[in-house]
């Protein structure tokens, strides 16, 4: 199938070629992204007993349909099945490892999966066993998608919810385990009334022990979000931060004024983590043509792109890719510097991030060029 009818054959970029294309995702959630039959047959096995089907197509549209309803309790149910489902080592090794097989399978050769430890407790897990379980999950995915002849490695973000007080103890096992599958650590949940200063212990905590993070932000919420999630708290990256927009102001010659908040961003070279289709469903971006994103490129922002919740938003890294593509006529030259911007922001040390960059993104981009 092909992306686009304005563009000439030969720069036609097909979702197939998309999905050879060499991704970097770094924000994802883990339990945004289970199979819906693995969601049926760990609910199956655990005695879960909530789930609204146990047809996995339809159960496979119920969970999109429920996420884009509009409705925040049936967009909460959505997690509240998954999560469900999630509170054994064996399912969580068993999700860890599907998720880093499919988005292997998906041409993702660089991953950074976010989860929240505190969710998994409620079948007697411990928070450190959480994060044992789920490492042990991605490295037996990283085996998988070896012998499938995909490469892929995977790191853990730590997520603190923002309107719990559970951070420093979440930031603390972050610590703890950042040579051993954790690369860093992260606050999700609403952001209106619950402001990422509420958390300040935690991440000066991650400061002063070198750590890395990012922060929810510029989502749900405005400039002071993101505002504070740098200046006050100082993130690493900003998770999604699509309202940066606010402070840009684009002029009838098209050209546009940047803020100071907005110019710090862009001149600090800060990541934004930004998920076109999720976006869209929560109301961030009233389409993926109107999305910010294509400002935001134009402009040298630091933009990377991701998919949130895989599940939940029926969605891929190369359907991502697809949809900007249809979009914004981007070409693969495009891709590649998203991806290049996004494995320039991942969490691991600066000589490994190079190596893929040099290694594995800019060769598997020649190759697909000359492909053609
Ligand atoms: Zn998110």
């Amino acid at each position: 199938m092909t992306t686009s009818v304005s563009r000439s054959p030969s720069e036609l970029l097909s979702d197939e070629l998309l999905r050879r294309a060499p991704k970097v995702l770094l924000h994802d959630h883990l339990d945004g992204g289970l199979r819906p039959l693995t969601v049926i047959e760990l609910a199956a096995q655990t005695g879960y007993d909530a789930l609204p089907t146990s047809d996995e197509q339809e159960l496979s549209r119920w969970f999109v349909e429920a996420a884009n309803s509009g409705s925040l309790e049936r967009y909460l149910e959505t997690f509240a099945h998954t999560v469900g489902v999630m509170q054994t080592h064996d399912a969580l090794v068993r999700v860890a490892a599907e998720c880093a097989a499919d988005l292997a399978s998906d041409g993702v050769v660089y991953a950074e999966i976010r989860y929240a430890p505190e969710l998994h407790v409620s079948g007697g897990l411990e928070l450190p066993q959480v994060v044992e379980a789920v490492n042990e999950g991605f490295r037996e995915g990283e085996r998988r998608a070896a012998d499938a002849g995909h490469h892929i490695r995977v790191g853990a973000l730590l997520t603190a919810m923002r309107h719990a007080a559970r951070s420093m103890e979440i930031a603390e096992l972050a610590v703890r385990y950042r040579d051993e599958g954790v690369v860093g650590f992260d606050i999700a949940g609403a952001e209106a009334g619950y402001p990422p200063t509420r958390h300040l212990d935690a991440f000066e905590y991650l400061q002063r022990e070198n750590a890395h993070f990012t922060i929810h932000a510029g989502e749900g919420f405005g400039l002071p979000s993101i505002w504070q999630a740098i200046q006050w708290c100082g993130a690493d990256r900003l998770g999604h931060g699509v309202r940066i927009i606010d402070d840009i102001t684009v002029g009838p010659d098209g050209d546009a004024t940047l803020g100071r908040l907005a110019a710090y961003v862009r001149d600090k070279r800060i990541p934004l983590e930004m998920c076109p289709t999720s976006n869209v469903m929560t109301g961030a971006a009233k389409s993926i043509e109107d999305h910010p994103i294509g400002l935001l490129r134009k402009l040298y922002f630091r933009v990377t792109v991701n998919t949130d919740n895989r599940l939940m938003s029926g969605t891929s890294m190369t359907q991502e890719f697809v949809k900007l593509a249809e979009a914004f006529d981007y070409d693969l030259r495009d891709f590649q510097w998203f991806t290049v911007n996004a494995m320039k922001s991942a969490f691991i040390p600066f000589d490994e991030r190079l190596a893929l960059i040099n290694e594995v993104i800019k060769p598997g981009y020649a190759a697909l060029a000359t492909d053609r």
